[in-house]
């Protein structure tokens, strides 16, 4: 597995996407450049673009490459809102992945606390 993002996102393809909305947006993918791939960040940023690209009807299996800076600047040039709908949308996902990484731990915490004989039977 690579751990770093710097590896995945070339220099002009990241120089492409840094451009193309304000500086909100900017500094979120920066942020997201500097962040290992399973920060919730990274995770959630990784949806938004899925999310967006679906709704515009591309095939997500176009490019191999999930971290090609490439195709999300393409998939970012056709996002018909502006930048705050861009980060909105950003946002909700963040929240969705966080909400979801908290019950998985928490179930994680409760399965830990069974006693063996009954996690073996579940
Ligand atoms: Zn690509």
């Amino acid at each position: 597995m690579v751990t770093n993002r710097k590896l995945f996102f070339s220099l002009f393809g990241l120089l492409k996407l840094r451009r193309q909305r304000g500086n909100e947006w900017r500094r979120l993918v920066d942020r997201v450049n500097a962040l290992p791939v399973d920060a919730p960040e990274v995770i959630a940023f990784r949806l938004t673009i899925d999310r967006v690209r679906r709704a515009q009807g591309e095939d997500l299996r176009a490019c191999h490459d999930p971290f090609c800076a490439n195709c999300v600047s393409q998939v970012v040039a056709g996002f018909e809102g502006d930048e705050k709908d861009l980060l909105a949308l950003y946002h909700r996902n963040l929240a969705e992945v966080n909400f979801t990484i908290r019950t998985m731990r928490r179930r994680a915490v409760k399965r830990e606390a069974r006693p063996a004989a009954l996690r073996r039977v579940a």
